[in-house]
């Protein structure tokens, strides 16, 4: 719920308008589940909102850890739709601690994209913007009990099951509430969305004076290679225009996202023509992701050796290249790997 919803209830269970920032305070801002803990909110209030509203929809059914500071949880919704959350812990190399979220917008995928776990079943629903937040609240659980020095998530990317920019309104719902001061009051800035690349959503985005990180998942250098990869693909031209209005509009970098796929896109020649694609971008990032192997995709993860030829060859064109680590292989962290598995478990 945002502000105006929230003093809606508040108001219907017999409380003040003001209190609905209070009540905004103890769920957004100190992610506080009982009711019964906001203990300025009146003990009359407390039983009003008890009685009709429940603060959470889902439940985790799944925690994997692989050992090296990630963690997924899987979250079961209320109609038994399964979706994932992934929590990255990394010590930076100035020191700071880093914890990241990966984030979902839907269950299932309607892009189709080949290697992607996720577009395997196709799209089951839209998550509402509750449901988007809730992940944030059973991690915000999660990191409680690990009770590490940084507590709370220093960065939240939108890169989990699904494809943001189709759920358009529940997004921005979500992010809104995320980065409000009522709310969350989490910094646009420490925000990414990715996207397949809806070029009219991006737009949209745009214009939404938030300053919210887009990546832009590109995996191709020409509309054949890339509808290849994704079926869904909108076209390149349009797709890379957006990305410079949105620049335009928010001032902040894009990143390009290039998934290798061995034998596909993983070349030198294609290399060189990445370099061609992004080289006029202001200040282009590309990262790097070696495939992560999926099951009935009949895709190859790259070389070792493909991998690194190929980032080289961006990197002396002064491309800001980085490969993304693999992290919890153990953990079925491609997109929607733990979903395939947790469905196939219950319906077998
Ligand atoms: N739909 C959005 C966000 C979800 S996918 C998007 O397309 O960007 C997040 C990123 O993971 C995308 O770049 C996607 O292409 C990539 N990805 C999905 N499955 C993968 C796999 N098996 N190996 C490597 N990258 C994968």
């Amino acid at each position: 719920m945002n502000l105006d919803e929230l003093r809606e209830a508040v108001v219907a269970c017999n409380g003040k308008p003001f209190q609905a920032k209070q009540l905004a305070q103890w769920l957004y801002g100190k992610r506080e589940l009982e009711f019964d803990r906001m203990t300025n909110l009146s003990k009359e209030l407390r039983n009003n909102l008890q009685q009709r509203y429940r603060l959470l929809t889902s439940t985790v059914v799944a925690r994997e850890e692989s050992g090296e500071g990630t963690t997924k949880l899987g979250i079961r919704l209320h109609d038994g739709m399964i979706i994932e959350a992934v929590l990255m812990r990394e010590t930076r190399a100035d020191g700071a601690e880093r914890v990241t979220t990966c984030i979902s917008t839907q269950a299932g995928c309607a892009m189709g994209c080949r290697f992607c776990a996720s577009g395997q079943l196709g799209l089951k629903r839209h998550l509402s913007a509750g449901e988007i937040l809730e992940q944030l609240l059973h991690l915000s659980v999660l990191m409680r009990e690990q009770a590490q020095a940084v507590d709370w998530l220093t960065n939240v990317v939108v890169m989990g099951m699904g494809e943001p920019l189709h759920n358009f309104d529940n997004l921005l719902k979500a992010l809104t509430i995320l980065n409000a001061e009522w709310g969350f009051h989490f910094g646009a800035r420490r925000v990414t969305v990715s996207t397949v690349g809806l070029p009219d959503r991006i737009r949209q985005l745009a214009e939404q004076g938030y300053q919210f990180n887009l990546a832009i998942s590109l995996h191709g250098v020409d509309d054949a290679s890339r509808t290849a990869l994704i079926p869904t693909n909108a076209g390149l031209a349009k797709i890379l225009d957006a990305a410079k209005y949105y620049f335009e509009q928010t001032r902040r970098e894009v990143t390009f996202e290039y998934t290798l796929v061995g034998g596909k896109n993983d070349d030198l020649d294609t290399a060189q023509r990445l370099v061609e694609l992004v080289k006029d971008f202001p200040r282009a990032n590309v990262n790097l992701i070696p495939m992560n192997p999926v099951e009935n995709s009949g895709l190859e993860t790259p070389t070792t050796e493909a991998v690194n030829v190929f980032t080289e060859e961006l990197r002396l064109a002064g491309v800001n290249v980085h490969v993304r680590r693999r992290r919890g292989r153990r953990v079925q962290a491609a997109c929607g790997q733990l979903r395939l598995k947790l469905e196939e478990a219950s319906s077998g």
